[in-house]
């Protein structure tokens, strides 16, 4: 077993593969960054490997040694050579699909399947419908719905799962990155790998959180100021800063009610207790509720300056 999570959909193929009981073809569902191409080719390489149970994806036989080379020829891969995934490569896949193997499986990925023209899902439709019995069919896709119904109709729909924190400590690790000291980046990666590894090479998220927890926890007019010049330089800052900000309100209100676990930010856990003990429940809400205010008037247009003058002034 080496994928790490989404355990509940790859024991739900193996199932299924033992009880020859695979559906035709899937959609694995989920935001950017959460693996549905690592997952689609880990179940895809565990179909086609020449052990059935429990061990497959084996990586010894040469179904799943040829896979790794990317060279078995049972396993095909579609994805976007240009902006779109056009009905040429559709027909490709429909000529090959009709092709019978000498044996086992064939498993074809459609690639960020949002990305087929109406034209080439259109064409897909009769195969979608009745593949070949050999034939499994797997589409990642970040928004299911922007498929055309006719497509969704005829395909189970599987959505990834929110890694846990342990699986994405543990993803982080297998990537080579090492989280000590900033476990709170767990925290702040909402259950996406992707985002998490973002975040671990993200010198500028650093840099924001830096500036916003010495505007909370100096809270002075010169730490106000200082707030005020570094959103003002830049506005692309501005979303993430206010996250950052919301974030330290939403876990002194934690501290004041005794959870003490769970803080996103974990290692400032002294500093948010420090804090909570100046602070009411109703004021810490009231921040925040003043936070998303400010999002919403943003979003209206208000000028940014004063956006930025609202935060370090009135909050
Ligand atoms: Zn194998």
């Amino acid at each position: 077993m080496d994928f790490i999570g989404q355990q509940s959909i790859i024991e739900n193929f193996r199932c299924n593969m033992a009880q020859n009981a695979l559906s035709h073809a899937y959609a694995l569902t989920g935001p950017a960054g959460m693996g549905k191409r690592t997952l689609a080719h880990y179940l895809a390489e565990m179909m086609v490997c020449a052990d059935t149970g429990k061990e497959a994806p084996c990586r010894r036989c040469r179904a799943c040694k040829s896979f790794e080379a990317g060279i078995n020829p049972q396993v095909q891969v579609i994805r976007s050579e240009t902006q779109n995934i056009l009905i040429r490569q559709i027909r490709e896949l429909i000529d090959d699909i009709g092709i019978r193997p000498a044996s086992g499986r064939k498993v074809y990925i459609i690639e960020g399947a949002e990305r087929m023209t109406p034209d080439a899902q259109n064409c897909f439709l009769k195969t979608l419908e009745e593949p070949p019995p050999y034939a499994v069919i797997l589409l990642t896709v970040s928004n299911f719905e922007s498929l055309l119904v006719t497509v969704r109709s005829r395909i189970v729909h599987t959505r990834l799962e929110p890694y846990s924190i342990e699986e994405l400590a543990k993803i982080g690790r297998a990537n080579g990155k090492d989280l000590t000291g900033k476990e709170y980046l767990v925290h702040w990666s909402q259950g996406v790998p992707g985002n998490l590894l973002r975040l671990l090479g993200d010198t500028e998220f650093e840099e924001n959180r830096k500036a916003v927890m010495e505007f909370v926890f100096h809270d002075d007019g010169f730490s106000n100021l200082k707030l005020n010049q570094y959103l003002s330089r830049k506005k692309e800052l501005f979303p993430e800063c206010m996250n950052i900000l919301e974030s330290i309100y939403r876990d002194a209100l934690l501290v004041l009610c005794n959870v003490e676990d769970g803080l996103i930010n974990s290692d400032k856990k002294n500093n948010i207790i420090e804090y909570a003990k100046s602070h009411k429940p109703i004021e810490l809400t009231e921040k925040i509720s003043k936070i998303q205010e400010i999002r919403s008037s943003l979003k209206r247009n208000m000028n940014y300056q004063l956006a930025v003058d609202m935060v370090t002034l009135e909050i």
